[in-house]
């Protein structure tokens, strides 16, 4: 590849080069069929034994036990907002919601429409800081599931372990630090993720679902939005995302390479702490998020004087770094360092943070 810019943009988000040197090489003329990976039949070989693989890859990098299921589904993370209250719990029913921020919340919002949304714990008095105190949780031992988002993704609010939620179902929105860190899967009822923050191409999500609550889904239940008709039809229930499949697989097996995902924790760990020490040392960035909740995933900071927004992004764009710019709901400046993003970008975009202050503080 020619000049390669370092893309912080929170999803889609950076691949590594490796896989789009891979796409670019590969798709073409797929494994010598005479054809191209977007023409291959679902139905063919060449396509089981990809997602077969993707689907052992996503076990073992995460060691799903044999009790979960995963599958690859249309449609990115959002229809689950849905699709959990609609799979797990009957009509009245009450599930907890953890509020933590944007995406907690509009899951809660959904949800809403089909069950009745407790809030058991909830940081909106701090204005989304934190992840609020597992001790002031209310749980109710009777609720059909716990909701959490263990990542929000516009806030930089991550949780920094799982809560034990004993017999009641854990349900994760793991879309944007899925991959980034050693799991105990069997704690969860339920984990989805969009892919196109930690994974692959935006429009896919995989789902880790515990095999005991495919029952549990309502009758009325459109077939596409069950989870036990997905699995009964090994995720093939419809046409499958086959190409994003594809890739999906080259990012599971990079990572695989790589060292796994302890190994992008430890790279995680290491690049967010570049960004955070310059945050920490400074006097015209302000991140608000309390140490403990922090995100190694998206970091969100507001430049003390507004007005230097744009010169900030625009000298950042000068130098290959990219997609700078916050939420278009918070205004400011996101970060956001996958496990696509090299140490290097982390280091470029610290480097230029420190520079710039130099220059305007
Ligand atoms: C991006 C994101 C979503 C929405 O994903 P879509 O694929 O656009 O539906 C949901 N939850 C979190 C935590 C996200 O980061």
């Amino acid at each position: 590849m020619g000049d390669r810019a370092y893309n912080f943009g929170a999803g889609p988000a950076m691949m590594p080069d490796e896989v789009i040197e891979r796409i670019a090489r590969e798709w073409q003329d797929f494994h010598g069929e005479g054809y191209s990976a977007m023409e291959l039949g679902h139905r063919s070989e060449r396509f089981a034994d990809i997602l077969a693989r993707a689907k052992a890859d996503l076990r073992s990098l995460l060691g799903v036990p044999e009790s979960h299921h995963v599958l690859f589904l249309h449609g990115g993370a959002t229809p689950h907002f849905a699709m959990v209250p609609l799979n797990l719990a009957g009509p009245g029913a009450v599930a907890d919601y953890i509020h933590t921020g944007y995406w907690s919340d509009k899951a809660m919002a959904e949800a809403s429409a089909h069950i009745n949304v407790r809030i058991a714990a909830s940081a909106a008095d701090s204005e989304f800081d934190r992840v609020p105190d597992r001790a002031g949780w209310k749980l109710d031992p009777q609720a059909a599931y716990v909701h959490i988002c263990a990542n929000e993704t516009i806030g930089g609010v991550e949780f920094a372990d799982y809560p034990d939620t004993g017999a009641v179902p854990l349900v994760a929105d793991m879309s944007s630090n899925i991959l980034s860190q050693p799991l105990d899967v069997s704690r969860f009822g339920l984990i989805y993720a969009g892919a196109q923050k930690n994974i692959g191409p935006a429009g896919l999500a995989v789902v880790i679902i515990r095999d005991d609550l495919l029952g549990r889904v309502r009758d009325g239940v459109p077939s596409v939005m069950k989870y036990a008709r997905h699995v009964e039809w090994d995720s093939m229930y419809n046409t499958p995302a086959a190409f994003s499949i594809w890739v999906t697989g080259l990012v599971f097996e990079y990572v695989k390479k790589q060292g796994g995902v302890a190994e992008m924790a430890r790279r995680s760990e290491e690049k967010s702490r570049l960004v955070y020490d310059v945050l920490d040392r400074s006097s015209l960035y302000i991140n608000r998020i309390q140490p403990a909740s922090r995100s190694r995933m998206n970091i969100p900071f507001f430049l003390r004087e507004p007005r230097l927004n744009t010169r900030f992004l625009d000298g950042a764009r000068r130098r290959g770094l990219l997609n700078l710019k916050g939420h278009r709901a918070t205004g400011g400046i996101r970060a956001s360092l996958y496990n696509a993003m090299p140490l290097d970008g982390a280091r470029a975009l610290a480097d230029y943070m420190t520079e710039f202050e130099r220059k305007h503080g």
